[in-house]
């Protein structure tokens, strides 16, 4: 299948390592051109070389910390002026920090606010205008099975990324006159850094070790194994591609039949 995503210009935010590396990957190897970003140069350097096996030309790196609206700025007018206007936005972050309730103070709602919400709203907003002007566009958004079944000590993730998924939906309907589509890609259990996170801030609290925990969030999945990054990148590119040109305001969670709920 031609998904049609040669010389597209693709932003994959946080990128360096995890679903987003595998996304930058996947559009690599469909002749896309592709900037990775995130805050660290030592990371950035090691992937781009890692990826640069697809050719130099179409990938570029720039540090961004999606947190901070100047570095949100510079990194879509470096997109231009090495590519262009951006075609497909991949709005990905770092994972919220895990806790209950009682755990997390104000000022750890407010960063995940900028952190999950905020950078999306941010990104979306400097891509819009130009992908109206081309009349057509992908912002894909990258949230979590928390969506779609609250996870118990995510509560940062259930209650930012439900707002997402409402901004998603929303701007769905108002872009699709311009053949801008707007679509969440959930991610279930996945094998990356942020899962051996989630498992040793779980150990801590329960005493047990991390292998553990990581062996019983396994139970609780259908096909009984974790996603690899790849998997989750495959939707995300797909989204992006033009068979995917008539979804829109779609949130697919790519989970191994995790979440239990019918839609
Ligand atoms: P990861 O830890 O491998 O990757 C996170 C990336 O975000 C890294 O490249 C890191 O450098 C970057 N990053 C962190 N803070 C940043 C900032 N302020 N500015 C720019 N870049 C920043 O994790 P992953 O599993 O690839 O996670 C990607 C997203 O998917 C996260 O939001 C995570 O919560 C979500 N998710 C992951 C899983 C899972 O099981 N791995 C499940 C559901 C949702």
């Amino acid at each position: 299948m031609n998904l049609g995503l040669r010389n597209k210009v693709v932003l994959v935010t946080a990128a360096s390592s995890g679903i987003g590396k595998s996304t930058a990957e996947l559009f690599l190897k469909e002749d896309a051109k592709v900037v990775i970003c995130s805050r660290s140069k030592e990371k950035l350097l090691e992937t781009f070389s890692e990826l640069s096996q697809y050719g130099n030309n179409n990938l570029f790196w720039t540090i961004c910390d999606i947190n901070e609206i100047s570095d949100i700025n510079n990194t879509v007018n470096l997109v231009k002026e090495k590519f262009g206007d951006i075609d497909i936005l991949v709005n990905n972050c770092g994972g919220p920090t895990a806790g209950f309730f009682e755990d997390l103070d104000e000022a750890e709602f407010e960063f995940a606010y900028k952190q999950v919400l905020m950078s999306v709203v941010r990104f979306t907003k400097l891509v819009i205008p130009k992908m109206k002007i081309k009349n057509w566009g992908r912002i894909i958004n990258i949230t979590s099975i928390a969506v779609h079944q609250p996870v118990e000590n995510l509560i940062l993730s259930n209650t930012f990324r439900t707002a997402l998924l409402g901004l998603s939906k929303t701007l769905s309907t108002q872009l699709a006159k311009n053949n801008i589509t707007v679509n969440s890609v959930a991610p279930g259990y996945t094998l990356t850094q942020r899962i051996y996170e989630l498992a040793l801030h779980k150990a801590k609290q329960t005493n047990e070790s991390h292998e553990t925990i990581l062996a019983n969030m396994t139970k609780e999945i259908p096909m009984q194994r974790m996603a690899m990054p790849e998997e989750i990148a495959a939707a995300i590119v797909f989204l992006a591609s033009e068979q995917a040109a008539y979804i829109t305001g779609n949130s697919i969670h790519v989970d191994g039949g995790r979440v239990k709920s019918l839609f």
